[in-house]
């Protein structure tokens, strides 16, 4: 399969700080967070359009003059790296656009190889939790921590702009967890808190979870602030 896009958004302010930015959803994920909000591009990609390249390209030369670049996103786009997202990286470079990988960190060779490439100006990698037994109960898969602790370390020495970020779900994630967490990313540049959203979630079950307060995702980032100077909180 090659690499489809199966949204795309064509002018966002959300998703990269600082920028604006055209978003596009890559279809697959080899998690299964029980809390994800994209199971449909996950479970029947097929369902959605798949969006030409050359839509894309159009729409950004065409708006050049305020669009910085794009945010690739998904599901998981590293999952593609074998199947044209370097190809396409590239092309999208050569438009002379800036590029935001987002990532769960389980292809640290992709990573790697996006970065040798100068393909990539700003990474953002999810942390889902503690580095143990607790990560395979927010990924709802086993996931090899040995792939994101590689992930870790080749952002951390990219020497590009780059931001970790932890979905916090209530029965998933206390204070205790992130605590947990900066302990694995002591002196990163930048570690965002992002507010839990019920609607939508994957798992049913989850859509019936109160978000935890503001004074929660307060005392999460004063915590994270022990390991991490830069500490924001998202969607509150
Ligand atoms: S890693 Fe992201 S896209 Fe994949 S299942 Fe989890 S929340 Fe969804």
């Amino acid at each position: 399969m090659e690499l489809e896009i199966k949204g795309f958004i064509e002018t966002s302010f959300l998703d990269w700080d600082g920028k604006i930015v055209s978003t596009l959803y890559v279809a697959g994920c080899n998690f299964r967070c029980p809390f994800c909000h994209n199971a449909g591009l996950i479970e029947k990609p097929q369902e959605y359009e798949t969006i030409s390249l050359e839509r894309i390209e159009k729409h950004l030369i065409k708006h050049r003059d305020f669009i910085d670049g794009i945010c690739l996103t998904g599901g998981e786009p590293c999952l593609h790296h074998d199947r044209g997202l370097i190809r396409f990286m590239k092309r999208i470079k050569a438009n002379g656009f800036m590029i935001k990988l987002d990532s769960n960190g389980t292809r640290p060779e992709c990573l790697k190889n996006a970065l040798n490439e100068k393909l990539v100006d700003y990474f953002a990698m999810d942390i889902k939790g503690p580095l143990d037994e607790r990560y395979d109960r927010l990924t709802g898969v086993k996931t090899d921590l040995e792939k994101i602790k590689q992930s870790i370390a080749i952002i951390m020495g990219s020497g590009v702009e780059y931001e970790f970020r932890t979905t916090v779900v209530p029965t998933l994630i206390d204070v205790a967890d992130v605590k947990d967490i900066v302990g694995h990313i002591a002196g990163a540049d930048k570690y965002v808190l992002q507010q839990f959203a019920p609607d939508h979630s994957w798992d049913e079950s989850f859509r019936k979870i109160e978000p935890h307060p503001r004074e929660k995702l307060e005392e999460m980032a004063e915590a994270a602030k022990k390991e991490i100077s830069n500490v924001i909180i998202r969607g509150i």
